[in-house]
């Protein structure tokens, strides 16, 4: 039987770290299906289509070929083939990705091979939308939110150690941008599920949400 624990919440959050943290307290697998929609764009980029263009970026997505490999505590992405774990994490993928993944056929795709992916696994399933359209069943569901400024904050010092430049009110802005469009398209915006647990991570620190979670995931 598939167990899932859904996390869900705008960028920012320390979402990524914590659910890949969670996956490996519990024993559980971890899927980040956000890596789903940057590779698509990716793909979308490649092919020179435009982000207005829903049609041609429905054309791409029906011919890619997704796989999300495990490795360590996280996983590699792989594109028809192609380890693309680094170039989807690109500014230039970042801020098209709200675009290409408010499009119906990509959604479809993504949300079966998301499903596909679980199947008859004990999966810590890491997006947007799990709670509410990918796992409306899951065992466990929970919403992490964090004010704006904390979430930029948290990128900001993700992008200098990771030795990028940044500009604190320019990853503000894109952060306030990118939580804007995906709670504003038409498919699948990002909301919590009315019977997710909403956790606020503004003020703590990776272990604390990290503990509170464990608590709500019996093994
Ligand atoms: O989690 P991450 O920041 O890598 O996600 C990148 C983008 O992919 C999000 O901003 C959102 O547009 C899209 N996404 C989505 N549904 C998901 C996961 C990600 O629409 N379940």
């Amino acid at each position: 039987t598939t167990h899932v624990v859904a996390i869900d919440g705008p960028a920012g959050t320390g979402k990524s770290s914590v659910s890949k943290l969670l996956a490996a307290k519990v024993g559980a697998s971890y899927l980040d299906t956000g890596a789903m929609y940057r590779a698509v764009t990716l793909a979308v980029l490649d092919a020179g289509v435009a982000l207005d263009d829903p049609a041609g970026i429905a054309r791409v997505v029906a011919g890619v070929d997704i796989e999300l490999v495990p490795d360590g505590d996280g996983a590699k992405v792989f594109l028809d083939g192609r380890d693309v774990s680094g170039p989807i994490r690109t500014d230039h993928v970042t801020s098209a990705v709200s675009a290409v993944s408010a499009v119906a056929e990509v959604r479809t795709k993504l949300v079966a091979l998301q499903q596909q992916n679980a199947q008859g696994r004990f999966v810590v399933v890491e997006g947007r939308d799990i709670g509410t359209v990918v796992f409306p069943e899951a065992d466990v569901k929970i919403f992490l939110t964090a004010t704006p400024e904390a979430r930029a904050e948290r990128r900001h010092k993700q992008n200098l150690a990771g030795g990028r430049d940044s500009d604190y009110d320019a990853v503000l802005a894109s952060v306030n941008r990118r939580d804007h469009l995906d709670s504003t398209r038409k498919v699948s915006p990002l909301r919590a599920a009315d019977d997710a647990t909403v956790v606020d991570t503004s003020d703590k620190t990776l272990d604390e949400v990290l503990e509170e979670l464990s608590g709500l995931v019996s093994t």
